[in-house]
C-alpha cells in the first residue's frame, strides 16, 4: 500500500479525489490517497502550490512530487525539497494552450478586431489579410507547450521560428538557442507567442531592445509568465506602434490589479490566466503513470533541472 497526499487548495479535492483514485485502480496500484497523512508515512505527493504543505523536510520516505501545473517556478527554489520535483506534462493541457494560442494568432493575422467592433453599417476598409505564408511567427520556448503551439502554427501555413536554451530539431520549424540565437528568433517576426518558464534567465526576454527586432505592428501573445516581458517596454512599444496590439494571459502580479494600464490599453487584451489549465481526469492519468514508473524503478518522466529553474 503506497500512502499519496494530496496537498493542493481545498477546492481542488473534489476535483480529483475520484479521477485519481480511479486512474491508481486502473493501473493496478494499491493507494491509500489522502490529505492528511503522516509527513513520515508518505510515499508520494501531488502538489500545487497553493496548497498546505511548503516545508518538504518531514517527508523523509516521500519518492517524488508530483505538480498539477506546468509552471513550478513557486517551489522550484524551495530548500526543504530534497525529492524529485516532476512538471505536469498533460495532453489536454498542451491541447489547451495549442487551441488558445492558434486562436489568438488567427484573430490577430485575420484582422477580426476591426470587423467584430466596427458593425456600424459602413461597407469599408475592404483590406485582405495576408496568407498564414507571408506571416513569420516566433514561439519562445519550445518545451511541450511551444514546440506544439510551433507545430499547429507551421501546419496552418505560418512560418514558425523557435527559440530554446538547448538546440533542437523540430521538423517544420526553424529553430534557434542560446542568448546568441534569440534576435535571429525575433528578427522581423509578425507574432511572437511566450511560452518560457519564469526563471532567473528569462525575466523580461522580451524588452526594449528586443522588441524593437519584431517588425513594426507585431503582435505579442504572452500565455508563459508575467516576468517574461518587461511591462513598460511593451507599454511604450504599443504606444510607438512598434506592437500592434499585445493578448497577456499572465501578469507580474495576479489577478492584474485594476489600475494597471494593461486594463485600459486600447492595445491590449487582459485574459485572466485562463490559456490551458490541467484537467483532473487526464492529468491523474499521468501522475498514476509517474507513480507507476517510480514503483517498477523506471525513471521519472520530466522531472525538473533545479539548477535551470524548470
Ligand atoms: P517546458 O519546460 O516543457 O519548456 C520550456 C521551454 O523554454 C523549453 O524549450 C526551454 O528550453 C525553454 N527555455 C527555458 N529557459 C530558457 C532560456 N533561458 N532561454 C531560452 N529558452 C529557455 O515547459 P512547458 O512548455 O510545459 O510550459 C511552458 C510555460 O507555460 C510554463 O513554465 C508556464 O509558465 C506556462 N503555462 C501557462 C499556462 C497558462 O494557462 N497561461 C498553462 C500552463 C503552462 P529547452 O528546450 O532547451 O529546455
Amino acid at each position: 500500500m503506497l500512502n499519496v497526499l494530496f496537498s493542493a487548495e481545498d477546492a481542488r479535492w473534489p476535483e480529483y479525489e475520484g479521477p485519481l483514485k480511479q486512474a491508481f485502480d486502473k493501473a493496478g496500484l494499491d493507494v491509500a490517497l489522502s490529505r492528511d497523512h503522516a509527513p513520515e508515512t508518505v510515499d508520494y505527493i501531488v502538489f500545487a502550490p497553493n496548497g498546505p504543505v511548503s516545508d518538504f523536510s518531514p517527508y523523509t520516505r516521500c519518492k517524488a512530487l508530483l505538480s498539477l501545473w506546468a509552471g513550478i517556478e513557486s517551489v522550484a527554489d524551495n530548500q526543504t525539497l530534497t525529492q524529485p520535483l516532476l512538471r505536469m506534462v498533460d495532453h489536454s493541457l498542451t491541447q489547451g494552450m495549442v487551441e488558445w494560442v492558434v486562436g489568438h494568432a488567427l484573430r490577430h493575422h485575420l484582422g477580426m478586431d476591426a470587423h467584430i467592433n466596427g458593425q456600424d453599417g459602413v461597407w469599408c476598409n475592404k483590406a485582405y489579410p495576408p496568407i498564414a505564408a507571408h506571416r513569420p511567427v516566433t514561439i519562445l520556448g519550445l518545451g511541450a507547450l511551444g514546440a506544439a503551439c510551433g507545430r499547429a502554427l507551421a501546419a496552418l501555413g505560418f512560418p514558425v521560428s523557435g527559440w530554446s536554451r538547448t538546440a533542437k530539431e523540430i521538423t517544420g520549424l526553424r529553430c534557434y538557442y542560446g542568448a546568441q540565437g534569440l534576435q535571429s528568433a525575433l528578427s522581423g517576426a509578425e507574432i511572437v507567442v511566450l511560452l518560457l518558464p519564469d526563471t532567473p534567465a528569462t525575466e523580461n526576454t522580451l524588452n526594449a531592445q528586443t522588441l524593437s527586432l519584431l517588425a513594426k505592428g507585431a503582435f505579442v501573445i504572452n500565455p508563459g509568465r508575467g516576468p517574461l516581458i518587461d511591462d513598460d517596454a511593451l507599454l511604450s512599444a504599443l504606444d510607438s506602434g512598434q506592437v500592434g496590439h499585445a493578448t497577456l494571459d499572465v501578469f507580474r502580479i495576479e489577478p492584474l490589479p485594476p489600475t494597471h494600464p494593461f486594463w485600459s490599453h486600447p492595445g491590449v487584451t487582459v485574459t485572466p490566466h485562463i490559456a490551458s489549465f490541467t484537467r483532473p481526469e487526464s492529468a491523474s492519468e499521468v501522475i498514476a503513470a509517474q507513480i507507476l514508473r517510480g514503483e517498477n524503478g523506471e525513471p521519472f518522466l520530466h522531472v525538473v533541472n533545479r539548477d535551470a529553474g524548470y
